[in-house]
């Protein structure tokens, strides 16, 4: 299937359509950015390794009956899959203390939680995605409630799926931000899931192995993404 026209070029992807109407093909860049897009750089060869990553993971996920947008890796920095309309609500699950939810609650990184927190943000550059909760969906029709319940459902499916995932492989999933979507009448799972969008970190040294070394200037970026397609490939 090739690549037609350029429909959207986003801060880590561009999005062109098809020959099929129903199929949009996600080609991966190496730019990174942080901090609502403040910071920004290039991690070389991100884009082939976060679309190895993710399409592994969508594999993984649809195996177990997960209802992803994926459809196929036709080369290192494309991935085919159903053209969703994307609903603007980005899910983040935490198993541990992390970045703003440290800050937010004084809460030193690291710290268990007793219970997976589930979080909900407007996905909007301009504001910055501000945090919203299931009033703010529903008030101003973000998504129906039933969307929203199998978005939160699905979510929770994926962590658990993942957790286990990452923990054969040494890895700690500590938190993550997911996107949904709409495709004929159905709610399925899109974007990525890379460690631009996740917090992995090795689990006897709880070194970072995400964007965290990006954002922090922690160094071994490269090094960190190339160690998570090797283990997720395991
Ligand atoms: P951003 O828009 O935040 O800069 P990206 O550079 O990752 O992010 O751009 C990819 C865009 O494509 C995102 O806005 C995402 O919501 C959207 N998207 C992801 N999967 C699909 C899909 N299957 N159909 C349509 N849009 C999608
Ligand atoms: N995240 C993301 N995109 C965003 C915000 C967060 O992918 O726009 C991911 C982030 O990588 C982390 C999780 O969601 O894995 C929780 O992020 P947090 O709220 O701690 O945000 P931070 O301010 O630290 O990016």
């Amino acid at each position: 299937m090739k690549r037609l026209e350029k429909i959207y070029e986003g801060k880590a992807k561009i999005l062109y359509t098809t020959e099929d109407p129903n199929l949009l093909i996600q080609y991966f860049k190496d730019e990174a950015t942080a901090f609502d897009g403040k910071k920004k750089g290039i991690i070389q060869d991100k884009g082939a390794l976060n679309n190895k990553i993710s399409s592994r993971i969508f594999r993984y996920l649809e195996d177990r009956s997960v209802k992803t947008h994926f459809v196929d890796m036709p080369s290192d920095r494309e991935m085919l899959v159903k053209k969703l309309r994307i609903i603007p609500i980005e899910v983040v699950v935490r198993n541990v203390v992390a970045g703003s939810l440290s800050k937010r609650m004084g809460v030193e990184e690291g710290a268990p939680l007793k219970e997976t927190i589930i979080e909900l943000y407007y996905k909007s550059d301009p504001l910055g995605d501000p945090m919203i909760n299931e009033y703010h969906v529903k008030a101003f029709g973000l998504a129906e409630a039933d969307e929203l319940r199998k978005m939160e459902v699905s979510a929770l499916k994926v962590n658990r799926f993942l957790s286990e995932f990452f923990d054969e492989r040494g890895i700690m999933l500590v938190d993550f931000k997911l996107e949904f979507g709409v495709h004929k009448g159905e709610i399925l799972l899109g974007d990525e899931i890379t460690p631009d969008g996740c917090r992995l970190w090795d689990k006897e040294t709880r070194e970072k192995m995400d964007k965290d070394r990006f954002r922090r200037d922690l160094g071994k970026v490269e090094e960190a993404y190339q160690e998570v397609l090797r283990k997720v490939l395991e």
